[in-house]
């Protein structure tokens, strides 16, 4: 079993009741078995031998957005998403995740992407063949939930590339890196997805990968460097670094300068994992008439929307709605006029329930409107 590579969070959690507060999914939940407690406990006794993999308590396992604002705050160095994932892979590996998963990976499997939508549509809002190239110094990745959800923030991505005389190109066979495989516990799919985007990038020979997709981002930085699967030494960029790298240059030089009052939500893979954080503010920064307005619970400590993999909130609307209305309740109490975020998901869901005053826009949607 993967998760007695984990037993010492585990054992740790079952007794512990101290980031009960701060666990995304139990807050919003109210469950005891959506906190990392109720999920050591579970564990545990799998572990023991003393329960088996049931339908409650597979339920339980999935019921986390693995935003890990949990091992932010533990002080014990535990990490819970972790023990959750490995329970992920032992639900599979014994054939026993719920269907609305197995779904998820059929859909993945057959499409490229989460939703079951048709290959050839994933860059059918983006316009023509010139969009792609043999061979480019920089791939631009766009992720499942930005080509099918989100154009508007490809668009402003590809305008920005435009703006900086970019020698770049898309991956016409662009598919999910195979995160979201992963984050639901289908391990040789996810692997084996990563080793054919990864072909299709080493083919263009880039010296750059960037992408709006902060989980593509940490697919790249993270999953694929520990699957063993090289990239042929090419450099991976979030489009906020890109973007603050673009600016610092002056090969962008944002223009128009609105007034307005900002707050940027932080993100899972974006801030707690890789620590982007003065990227995005540095950037907001270069328009003089634009504020920003820190939210309470921000950068490692921001409140997520269960963002991680774009997969949560295909399994659970109603909890993830929730979750993006506390976002939206948080930010509002800034006085901001605009929430920013860098994250294609994180957007979708926040557009889906915003019932406050604020626009909602991505960080690259921003630069482009001021070109
Ligand atoms: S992650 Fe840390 S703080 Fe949270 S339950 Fe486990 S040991 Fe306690
Ligand atoms: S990763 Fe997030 S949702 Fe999951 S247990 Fe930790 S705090 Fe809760």
């Amino acid at each position: 079993m993967l998760i007695s590579e984990h037993t010492s969070t585990i054992e740790a959690c079952r007794f512990c009741f101290m980031c009960r507060h701060v666990c995304t999914v139990g807050v919003i939940g109210g469950r005891e078995s959506d906190i990392p407690r109720g999920k050591g406990l579970i564990l545990f006794k799998v572990l023991k031998g003393h329960a088996d993999y049931s339908p409650d308590l597979v339920d339980a396992l999935y019921r986390c957005c693995l935003c890990g604002l949990c091992e932010t705050w533990c002080k014990a160095d535990c990490r819970p998403p972790d023990a959750i994932l490995a329970a992920r892979a032992d639900i599979v590996a014994q054939g026993k995740e719920p269907v609305a998963v197995r779904r998820i990976k059929d859909h993945l499997l057959q499409t490229g992407n989460p939703f079951g939508l048709p290959a050839e549509e994933r860059f059918q809002a983006l316009g023509g063949p010139d969009l792609f190239r043999g061979q480019a110094e920089v791939v631009y990745y766009v992720g499942c939930d930005t080509a099918y959800r989100q154009p508007q923030i490809a668009t402003a991505m590809l305008k920005i590339l435009g703006a900086a005389n970019a020698d770049f190109t898309l991956l016409p066979n662009e598919r999910s890196t195979g995160k979201p495989l992963s984050l639901l516990g289908y391990r040789d799919e996810a692997r084996t997805m990563a080793e054919q985007l990864a072909a299709e990038i080493r083919g263009v020979r880039p010296k750059l990968l960037v992408t709006t997709c902060p989980s593509a981002f940490d697919a790249f930085k993270t999953d694929y460097p520990a699957m063993g699967i090289d990239l042929a030494g090419v450099e991976v960029l979030h489009a906020a670094q890109y973007v603050d790298r673009l600016i610092e240059q002056g090969a962008v030089v944002p223009r128009k300068q609105p007034a307005a009052i900002a707050t940027f939500l932080d993100g899972t893979y974006l801030g707690r994992t890789h620590a982007v954080y003065d990227e995005p503010r540095r950037i907001l920064g270069a328009f003089a008439g634009l504020t920003l307005g820190e939210m309470v619970w921000a950068r490692e400590l921001a409140y997520s929307c269960g963002e991680p993999g774009g997969v949560f909130h295909l399994l659970h609307p109603e909890l993830s709605g929730r979750m993006a209305a506390r976002v939206l309740e948080e930010a509002a109490k800034t006085g901001a006029d605009v929430l920013i975020t860098a994250c294609p998901t994180t957007l979708e869901l926040l557009q889906k329930g915003n019932h406050t005053k604020l626009k909602l826009r991505d960080l690259v949607e921003v630069v482009a409107a001021a070109l």
